[in-house]
């Protein structure tokens, strides 16, 4: 794989699992800052509700068992016949009336059944005594059922049928001296003026409600759920809060709620919670218990309406976006620092290993690819300098030896092969120019013996004497050279007959002075040719060595030239 493509797939890979851990991680964090939160937001709320709950009820509670304990009550109650008692305990329950904040009251002797109220229109002023209470009658039986309780202090959300009204009831059992039950007392507060100033607050997302000890509902806005006269109710026909929740396992948790607080109740405010499903939305119900009025107070925070996960998208999004950045600098960095410079490299190392030196611009960023490159570079020049080098010397050694192959090393004349190739030139020249030239070849004369008599080293140096004397006798342009053994040939061009006469004969008498001058005389024959144009190499070859054939033949130490015209010159 290429290293780009490795590259991209890299940075599209931790892209990838980058995004993936953030979504888990915000998944995670969002609904763990959430429920943190929402648990704090519940008990608070939790706290708050059931505080103006009680603000609400306590002073009326208070009055009441005030009421409940009224010496002018207790008497009346201990004696109710009497008129005078009556008088008073009206006198006293009207001046509670005046105290009470629904302005109402109500008074029920346990014995006679009677029932006694008015309300805040004062609509029974002297005629309190309202009716008997019959305990046969279903719409009573919310009064014997709290005595048969015995609890002292009861609140009970009940329609009177009686008096047409709705009403919270805060119920106050009187008891004599001797703590028996003789009657109850109590006020009312509006439930439709309670709902709205306790539980139908306009808090979007917040729900409030309140149960009774055995979660029965007594306070929701929604008036259908309520459980009116719970009191009266046999278990199982109860509204119960279990009744707002849709799955049995939310159903169960908040019964479990219930039970345990009721177990701590003793600690008091302690706020349980958990998340619960009302209506497919998911809740977070916080749950108290208020053991002042023995109910349980339960807020339903709605976590959607109240803190959507929306709120959180824009930091999301910022997240992924800068780390959608991060990457994408990230890779353009990792391109312009590291892989373009190492592709520039690669290809510049293919131009070198094809035997290019002249190298593209190589990218050279401050590290250690850049140092690399500018190496590799001064590696290439050295490289490219050496290699020219080379060459130069290789051009020069083949001239060296190209020009050896044709020097007779003895006497640095041309030998036979550089002969061979003046030959040939000299021939299609003079074809080419229409003229002819001159060869001459010569031939020690007895030089065999000279070698055996002086040795073989002695004929060497001879044979360069030899060489000398002929090269000192020709002009600079012609082409002398050694035949091989003890015979010369050269070359005269251009030339015409009587110069190579003249040039032969020159070259014979040098010889012939310059050798007695040395104390070992030595003589040539000399056999001369002058071309015609169209002659080969072999004609004009033949014809001087005819000549100098004839030349030995004829006494040696001699010049023959055989002419173009077939004529002979000799000359001794
Ligand atoms: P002629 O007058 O007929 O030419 O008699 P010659 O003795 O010179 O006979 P020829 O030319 O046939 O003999 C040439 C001799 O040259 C034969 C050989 O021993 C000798 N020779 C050939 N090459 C060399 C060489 O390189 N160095 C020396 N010292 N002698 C050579
Ligand atoms: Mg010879």
């Amino acid at each position: 794989m290429r290293l780009k493509t490795r590259f991209l797939s890299i940075a599209a890979g931790l892209i990838i699992v980058a995004a993936c851990a953030s979504w888990l991680a915000y998944r995670e964090l969002s609904a763990d800052l959430i429920e943190r939160w929402g648990r704090q937001v519940a008990e608070i709320q939790v706290r708050y509700d059931s505080a103006r709950l009680l603000q609400s009820l306590e002073r009326e509670i208070g009055l009441a068992k005030q009421m409940a304990d009224s010496t002018a009550l207790a008497n009346w109650a201990a004696n109710p016949s009497n008129e005078t008692l009556e008088t008073d305990a009206i006198r006293e329950m009207e001046s509670f009336r005046a105290n009470f904040r629904d302005n109402s009251y109500f008074v029920a002797l346990r014995e006679s059944g009677r029932y006694y109220y008015n309300n805040e229109r004062n609509e029974f002023s002297g005629k309190q005594f309202r009716y008997i209470l019959d305990s046969e009658k279903p719409a009573d039986a919310w009064f014997y059922q709290l005595i048969e309780e015995g609890r002292d202090f009861h609140l009970n959300v009940n329609p009177d049928t009686e008096l047409g009204v709705t009403k919270l009831w805060i119920d106050v059992l009187m008891r004599n001296s001797a703590k028996e039950i003789v009657g109850m007392v109590g006020t009312g507060l509006n439930l439709d003026t309670f709902l709205q100033d306790i539980v139908d607050i306009n808090q979007e997302g917040i729900t409030t409600l309140f149960v009774d000890y055995g979660g029965a509902i007594q306070l929701y806005r929604d008036r259908n759920y309520i459980d009116f006269a719970s009191v009266i109710k046999p278990e199982g026909q109860k509204n119960t809060v279990d009744l707002l929740f849709d799955a049995p396992e939310d159903k169960q948790k908040i019964l479990g709620m219930l039970q345990l607080l009721k177990k701590s109740s003793g600690k008091g405010g302690h706020v349980e919670s958990g998340f619960v499903t009302i209506d497919g939305r998911e809740h977070l119900a916080g749950v108290a218990f208020l053991p002042a009025i023995g109910w349980f107070e339960i807020t339903l925070l709605d976590l959607n309406t109240l803190l959507p996960k929306s709120y959180l998208w824009p930091l999301v999004a910022v997240f992924i976006s800068s780390l959608m950045i991060t990457l994408i600098v990230f890779h353009l960095i990792i391109q312009s620092r590291i892989v373009k410079p190492i592709v520039g490299l690669e290809e510049a190392v293919e131009k070198v290993r094809s035997g290019s030196f002249i190298l593209p611009r190589l990218d050279k960023p401050d590290n250690e690819i850049g140092r690399l490159a500018d190496h590799f570079e001064k590696m290439t020049e050295s490289l490219r300098d050496s290699t020219r080098e080379l060459e130069n010397k290789v051009t020069q050694r083949t001239d060296e030896l190209n020009r050896l192959a044709r020097v007779d090393p003895l006497t640095s004349l041309k030998n036979r092969r550089g002969l061979d190739e003046a030959l040939d030139e000299e021939v299609q020249r003079a074809e080419r120019q229409d003229t002819g030239f001159g060869l001459i070849w010569l031939d020690i004369d007895h030089f065999k013996s000279i070698n055996d008599q002086f040795g073989h080293q002695a004929g060497d140096e001879i044979l360069c004497r030899v060489a000398l004397w002929l090269k000192a006798s020709l002009r600079p342009y012609d082409h002398p050279g050694r035949w091989g053994g003890d015979e010369f040939v050269t070359l005269l061009s251009p030339c015409d007959p009587a110069t190579l006469e003249l040039i032969a004969t020159r070259i014979r008498d040098s010889v012939e002075q310059e050798s007695r001058k040395t104390g070992t005389p030595v003589t040539v024959s000399v056999g001369g040719y002058f071309s015609k144009p169209g002659d080969s190499t072999d004609t004009i070859l033949r014809n001087a060595d005819k000549a100098l054939y004839r030349a030995k033949n004829e006494g040696r130490n001699r010049v023959c030239i055989k002419a173009p015209e077939n004529t002979e010159i000799n000359h001794a």
